[in-house]
């Protein structure tokens, strides 16, 4: 205890030193910049590194958050790192692991996030928070708001899938259904909170919702036994996962407690690829289109970010059809019992296609990141799922069906 002293941070664009509690959201000199606090090694931690608090704030010493701030009750993070196991076989990779960040309180990743940003939110006494969301943000918003009493305004696209919505008002949220696309409902969200002077969530503009989410990369190092992994696979939208990811593990080598980053692996949606195209110089999709929804995205709010920590790591972007993506929403719940979402999954159809094009080495260690609960999209995965067979109620209609296949699974 006791050391903890307010961090600055440092514009990824221009480089502007910003004092604690300067911005709360961008650059207040190029405007486009994402904040990003300063280094860990020049600051001085408490020991231990890592404390007995309830889910990621086991990691509250590596915030840049005050640990006086309040806190939503609801234990978010901690979630299981768990062996590929059939899907180890699979594949034929040795040391394939899955990191079930479904099982967070509302079922996605973004929890994390949320979580860093209520307490921060509470900490300079906001009456109000709202985000702009493709679905998982506005729910998880609203979850936790709910767990703190704090008054939450959700703005999503019309299009956004059913589950997410209910969920989001069921909380208790105020959920404004945008008629536009989720950059429209980003827009209208930064005016409503300069309007009504809520705190703005929305990802890559709220610079605390990466530092929230880099914790699961602390928790993929210590489910390692406190090593890095070769490689980790990330679905990517806006890319703020992704920078989440790179900067934890850059913290964790900072304080040198690993010796190297992982590869970090961007998987798009061939139909939404904004990030590969700005990796590759390459001019930004026209329209996007995937039923992988929390990864569609046109105009990727954290892409310069994104492609400055994938290139940092020798990662790169690889494209999945939806095709492809829903049929890894199948094989990763029938070989593994973890039901994602189509983009919660992606990063199963993700490895598949980085194998045909690369040579990965059988003993490398690779993290899948599996996002977001499958039961928040179930129109997707009925598209692909066999009806259930109709019987009579008598044991008798069971006979003579082929009843002890193994669990049907496609890449057998
Ligand atoms: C938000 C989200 C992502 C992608 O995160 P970005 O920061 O937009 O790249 C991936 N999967 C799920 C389930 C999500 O909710
Ligand atoms: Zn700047």
């Amino acid at each position: 205890m006791g050391s903890w002293k307010p961090r600055s941070f440092v514009c990824s664009v221009c480089g502007r030193v910003h004092k604690p509690g300067e911005s709360e959201y961008t650059c207040v000199a190029c405007y486009t910049g994402v904040l990003e606090p300063m280094s860990l090694s020049s600051a001085v931690l408490a020991e231990p590194i890592f404390t007995e608090s309830p889910g990621m704030w086991r990691y509250e010493r590596l915030l840049a958050l005050s640990p006086e701030a309040l806190r939503p009750p609801m234990p978010v993070g901690r979630t299981p790192l768990v062996p590929g196991g059939r899907l180890g076989r699979q594949t034929g990779l040795a040391n394939l692991f899955i990191k079930n960040d479904t099982l967070n309180p509302t079922g996605s990743l973004k929890d994390r996030a949320t979580a860093v940003v209520l307490a921060r939110a509470a900490e300079i006494g906001a009456a109000g928070i709202a985000v702009a969301s493709t679905g998982n943000a506005g729910s998880s918003l609203a979850g936790l708001a709910a767990s703190m009493g704090m008054p939450a305004m959700i703005f999503v696209p019309e299009s956004a899938p059913r589950a997410k919505v209910v969920q989001a008002l069921m909380y208790g949220a105020r959920v404004f259904a945008v008629r536009g696309t989720y950059d429209d409902a980003f827009d209208l969200c930064v005016e409503a909170c300069k309007r009504f002077n809520w705190y703005n969530r929305s990802t890559a503009l709220n610079h605390w919702t990466i530092e929230g989410k880099k914790t699961v990369a602390y928790e993929i190092y210590e489910g390692l036994g406190n090593r890095a992994p070769n490689m980790v696979l990330i679905p990517t939208g806006d890319g703020c996962v992704l920078s989440g990811v790179a900067r934890g593990f850059q913290d964790l080598l900072d304080l040198r407690l690993i010796e190297r980053l992982p590869r970090l692996i961007a998987v798009q949606a061939s139909g939404s690829n904004a990030i590969a195209c700005l990796l590759a110089g390459a001019p930004p999709p026209e329209r996007v289109k995937t039923v992988a929804d929390s990864i569609k995205v046109r105009v990727p709010r954290n892409g310069p970010l994104a492609v400055r920590d994938i290139r940092a790591t020798g990662g790169r972007a690889i494209e999945v059809s939806d095709d492809a993506i829903l049929t890894a929403v199948r094989d990763l719940a029938s070989a593994t019992g973890i039901f994602a979402e189509p983009a919660g999954a992606a990063a199963l159809a993700g490895l598949q296609a980085l194998r045909a094009e690369e040579n990965i080495d059988r003993e490398a260690t690779i993290v899948l990141l599996v996002t977001g609960s499958g039961l928040k999209d179930i129109d997707a995965a009925a598209g692909i799922a066999p009806s259930p067979v109709v019987i009579e109620p008598s044991v008798d209609a069971l006979q003579g069906l082929d009843l002890h296949r193994e669990n049907a699974s496609g890449s057998a």
